[in-house]
C-alpha cells in the first residue's frame, strides 16, 4: 500500500472497506447532522430525508442551521453549534447556502469546507437510464482537492483600480488529493486518473500540483493509469468525448467549474450528488447552488441531494440500503412519469420524493 495512505479516509482507500464510523455509533441509530440550507435547500433537504428515513437504515437528524437567516440572529452565518455537531456526528447533509455576490460575508460552503478540513470533493457524474441528454454511458468521477487554491480566499485591492487574489497550491495538500483521488480508483476498481491543470501558463503553482500528482501516481504504476490534460483542452475533450475519462483529479477551481459541466452531459444540476471528506468528517450535498427563483415553489429536483445521501449511507457502511435508494431514484426517474421540470416532467419536488418512496416502500413489500 502506498505510503501515507492512513491520511485517506477509511471507505475510500483500498483494501479497506470497513468504515470506522460504524465501529464508533451504536448499532441501532446514526445521528446525522442535517443543514436545510437556503432558496430551494430547505425543501430538497426535506424530501431527501424522506427518502433517506424509507431506506431501512435507522438515522436520527440534527437539524442546525447556517446561513444569511443565521447571520441576522448569530452575528455568524456558520455558527460554532454547527460545526461542533458535525464533528459530534462526523457525518452531515446539507442543502445549498446562498452567498452573496461580490458584496458581503463569505461562502458558508467553502468556510465549512477549510475549517473542518474536508481536503477531498468527490462528484461522480453518472448517466440515468431514460434520461435523455446528448450523451449515454458518461461514466466519471470528479476529484476535487477542496481547502486552497483561489478558494482560500487571500485578495485585495491595490489602489481602488486593481485587484489581486493569492493562489495557493501546496504540495501536502496537493499530494494528499492525489492520493485520495487513487485510492479511491482503486478501491472502486476504476482504470484511470487524469490530473486537470494549467501547468503551461501558471508554473508555479499549478506546475507544482502536476508535480505532486506525478510523484503519487507512480506509486501507482501498473494499477492504476495515469495522464494529464490543461484545462481548456479537459474541456473541449469532456464535451466531444467524456468516455475517454475515468477519474478526474483537479484543485479547487477548476474542479468547481468542471463539476458543473460535466452535470450538464448527463442532466444537469439537479441530477449532481456530490461528497466533501476529511480525516474527521465528511458532509455531504449537491452540486448545484441555492436556486433563489425556484425557492419555494415544489419545483426544484431532489435527485442531486438524494443522491448525496446515498453517498452518505456509502460513506457508513449500508451498501445494500445505498443501492436500494439509487435503483429506486433511476426507477422513478427511468419511469419518467413523475419527475420534475428540469427532467422534462411537471411532478413537485414533494410528488418526486413521494414516488421514491413508494417505489422503495413497494420493493421492501415484496423482498
Ligand atoms: P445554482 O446551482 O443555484 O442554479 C443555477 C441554475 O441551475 C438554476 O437557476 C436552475 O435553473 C438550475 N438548478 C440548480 N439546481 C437545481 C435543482 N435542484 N433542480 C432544478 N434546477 C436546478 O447556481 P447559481 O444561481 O449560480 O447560485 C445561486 C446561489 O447558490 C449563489 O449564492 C451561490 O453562491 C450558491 N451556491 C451554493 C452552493 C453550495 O451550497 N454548495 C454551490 C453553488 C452555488
Amino acid at each position: 500500500m502506498a505510503s501515507g495512505c492512513l491520511r485517506v479516509p477509511p471507505l475510500y482507500r483500498a483494501g479497506c472497506q470497513t468504515p470506522r464510523l460504524v465501529a464508533r455509533i451504536p448499532p441501532m441509530a446514526l445521528t446525522v447532522t442535517l443543514i436545510p440550507g437556503d432558496g430551494i435547500g430547505p425543501e430538497l433537504a426535506e424530501a431527501t430525508r424522506r427518502v433517506l428515513d424509507a431506506s431501512g437504515v435507522k438515522l436520527d437528524w440534527e437539524v442546525v442551521d447556517a446561513g444569511e437567516a443565521v447571520m441576522e440572529k448569530e452575528g455568524t452565518p456558520l455558527p460554532q453549534s454547527v460545526l461542533d455537531s458535525i464533528l459530534r456526528n462526523k457525518v452531515a447533509i446539507k442543502g445549498p447556502i446562498t452567498t452573496p455576490v461580490g458584496v458581503g460575508f463569505r461562502s458558508v460552503n467553502v468556510a465549512l469546507r477549510q475549517t473542518l478540513g474536508l481536503y477531498a470533493n468527490l462528484r461522480p457524474v453518472r448517466s440515468m437510464p431514460g434520461l435523455k441528454t446528448r450523451y449515454e454511458g458518461v461514466d466519471l468521477v470528479i476529484v476535487r482537492e477542496n481547502t486552497e487554491d483561489l478558494y482560500a480566499g487571500i485578495e485585495h485591492m491595490v489602489g481602488p483600480d486593481a485587484a489581486e487574489s493569492i493562489k495557493i497550491i501546496t504540495r501536502a495538500a496537493s499530494e494528499r488529493i492525489a492520493r485520495f483521488a487513487f485510492e479511491y480508483a482503486v478501491a472502486n476498481g476504476r482504470r484511470k486518473v487524469t490530473a486537470v491543470h494549467k501547468a503551461n501558463i501558471m508554473k508555479f503553482s499549478d506546475g507544482l500540483f502536476l508535480e505532486s500528482c506525478r510523484t503519487i501516481a507512480a506509486q501507482y504504476e501498473g494499477k492504476i493509469a495515469f495522464e494529464d490534460r490543461i484545462v481548456d483542452n479537459m474541456c473541449m475533450q469532456l464535451v466531444q468525448k467524456p468516455e475517454l475519462y475515468d477519474v478526474l483529479l483537479l484543485p479547487n477551481l477548476y474542479g468547481d467549474i468542471v463539476s458543473d459541466l460535466a452535470a450538464g452531459l448527463v442532466g444537469g444540476l439537479g441530477v449532481a450528488p456530490g461528497a466533501n471528506i476529511g480525516a474527521d468528517a465528511a458532509v455531504f450535498e449537491a452540486v448545484h447552488g441555492s436556486a433563489p427563483k425556484y425557492a419555494g415553489q415544489n419545483k426544484a429536483n431532489p435527485t442531486a441531494l438524494m443522491l448525496s445521501g446515498v453517498l452518505l449511507l456509502r460513506h457508513i457502511g449500508e451498501q445494500a440500503a445505498a443501492e436500494r435508494v439509487e435503483d429506486a431514484i433511476r426507477a422513478v426517474i427511468a419511469e419518467g412519469r413523475t419527475v420534475t421540470y428540469d427532467l422534462g416532467g411537471s411532478a413537485g419536488t414533494r410528488e418526486f420524493a413521494h414516488a421514491i418512496v413508494a417505489r422503495l416502500e413497494s420493493v421492501a413489500a415484496t423482498a
